[in-house]
């Protein structure tokens, strides 16, 4: 294959097809822009897809549905016959309700969606380096290109314009964005970072049985478990809910600390040490706790879940200050209300305390998903530029796929009116996203 077949020139380059990569590449496609989405894995939903079945939360601040293609995605999976979502409350404190659905059914919906968009949708393929107008680090530069590797080689992808969605920010970082690793202080030392998590499920489970003491954590059974030696001792806690099939039971519970998540020689030792956990944590459940005694595993993830690795310096940084005074931004692209949800760091446990007043929400601002100096890169999903207080609680699925939907649709009002992404007129992005249904909290939720 010759070079310039190997070139291609695209509208849009979104890098990483996770639920903000998702959201970035419909919204995109929808207003008119050709767009290509990369995604490394050979699967769409990033952490949605590495463990499989997870809630989507956060998706009810308030209890009222944010709105945009999280809602239009449940709606359309909740329609089918027999329904493949629904509304639930959380077991957790201070989380309000959630959505369950059919991992598979998600899936092929979303691919439909992306379809439909008119995206060109490149599994297997990674990022791995962009290349720079400008070098002159006072004033703006660009992204002319960015280099892709797939199964034949490198080849090149020419943009107008980038969304780095791919949870770790490899290429805004390598395009020269500041950051900031887990939770450092500052951007010249790395921080401690949340755990990791394989996840699976337990099929065949007699619910009334094993959820018959309101206790989301089983904390008696797993107390035991770790005392005879049968558990991890960070297995303490065991959190498990129902999932979406009546006698499933979804199973979030092996956590595995001091993973970096950009380090894929660590990623693939935790990989390994949480199968084994796993393995370990099932045989448990079916010969210890009530209702699992004739279940057995499946949907294993085929990776950790990474929660946290890299947070971008955008325009502005999202506080837990912010949080808590219930702060609603200008340029707000969509609320929230979810706890901190932090999860076993090197040091410390996992704490839900509630972010702000019961009954109030935040916005995420989109200069929070906004470099200073890089005129045609946006970054969205758990990338986002916020403190360590205020990530613990934006960082939910349908928050990251709003914050993909805010950037697709700022990238196609930036190249209509031909300006920068740091000059994009806010208050055109905000009315957009509201004509597209996404914040219209006054509303009373109409989703199942
Ligand atoms: C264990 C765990 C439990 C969680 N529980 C919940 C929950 O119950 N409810 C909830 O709503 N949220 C939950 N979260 C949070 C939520 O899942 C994540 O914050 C969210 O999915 C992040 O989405 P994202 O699109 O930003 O990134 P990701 O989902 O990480 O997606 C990034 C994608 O980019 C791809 N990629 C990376 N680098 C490249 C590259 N160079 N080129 C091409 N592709 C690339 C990756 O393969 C991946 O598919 C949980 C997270 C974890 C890890």
């Amino acid at each position: 294959m010759t070079d310039d077949q190997r070139r291609h020139q695209t509208d849009l380059l979104v890098i990483g097809g996770g639920t903000a990569g998702f959201g970035a590449a419909v919204a995109a496609g929808r207003l008119g822009l050709s767009v290509t989405l990369v995604e490394a894995s050979s699967k769409i939903g990033g952490v949605m897809a590495f463990c499989p079945g997870m809630p989507w939360g956060g998706a009810y601040p308030v209890d009222r549905i944010i709105g945009g293609l999280i809602e239009e995605l449940s709606q359309r999976l909740a329609a089918m016959d027999p329904p493949a979502a629904e509304k639930r409350p959380c077991t957790l404190e201070n989380f309000g309700p959630e959505i369950l659905y059919d991992p598979d059914l998600a899936t092929l919906t979303m691919f439909d969606m992306l379809d439909e968009a008119g995206v060109e949708v490149r599994l297997n393929t990674t990022a791995v380096a962009p290349q720079m107008r400008g070098d002159d680090p006072q004033s703006l530069q660009a992204i002319q290109a960015v280099t892709c590797f797939d199964r034949h080689g490198p080849f090149v992808i020419q943009p107008k314009m980038v969304i780095d969605c791919s949870g770790d920010g490899d290429i805004a970082a390598k395009a020269g964005v500041p950051y900031r690793l887990g939770d450092a202080s500052a951007t010249s030392k790395p921080g401690s970072m949340m755990a990791v998590t394989m996840s699976f499920h337990m099929i065949g489970v007699d619910w009334q049985a094993a959820f018959a003491e309101p206790d989301p954590y089983f904390t008696a059974y797993a107390a035991q478990g770790v005392a005879e030696g049968l558990l991890h001792p960070d297995l303490s806690q065991l959190y498990l809910m129902k999932a979406f099939h009546p006698g499933s039971v979804f199973c979030n519970s092996v956590h595995i600390r001091g993973v970096d998540g950009t380090d894929p020689g660590a990623v693939a030792a935790a990989t390994q040490e949480g199968r084994r956990r796993c393995h370990q944590l099932a045989r448990f459940l079916r010969q210890r706790v009530p209702g699992f005694a004739k279940a057995h595993m499946a949907l294993l993830s085929p990776t950790v879940g990474v929660r946290e690795t890299r947070k971008l310096q955008g325009l502005y940084r999202l506080t837990g200050q912010d949080l808590a005074t219930g702060t609603k931004f200008p340029d707000g692209v969509v609320a929230c209300d979810n706890p901190i949800d932090d999860v076993m760091r090197a040091e410390g446990d996992m704490t839900h305390q509630a972010a702000l007043a019961k009954g109030d929400y935040y916005t995420i601002p989109f200069r929070a998903l906004v470099p200073e100096r890089i005129d045609n890169l946006m970054f969205a999903g758990r990338i986002l530029s916020a403190d360590p207080v205020a990530f613990a609680s934006v960082r939910g699925m349908p928050q990251c796929m709003a914050m993909g939907q805010a950037c697709g649709t700022a990238a196609a009002l930036a190249l209509q009116a031909g300006c920068t992404v740091q000059d994009l007129a806010t208050n055109r992005l905000v009315a957009s996203l509201s004509a597209q249904g996404l914040n219209r909290l006054a509303e009373p939720s109409a989703l199942v």
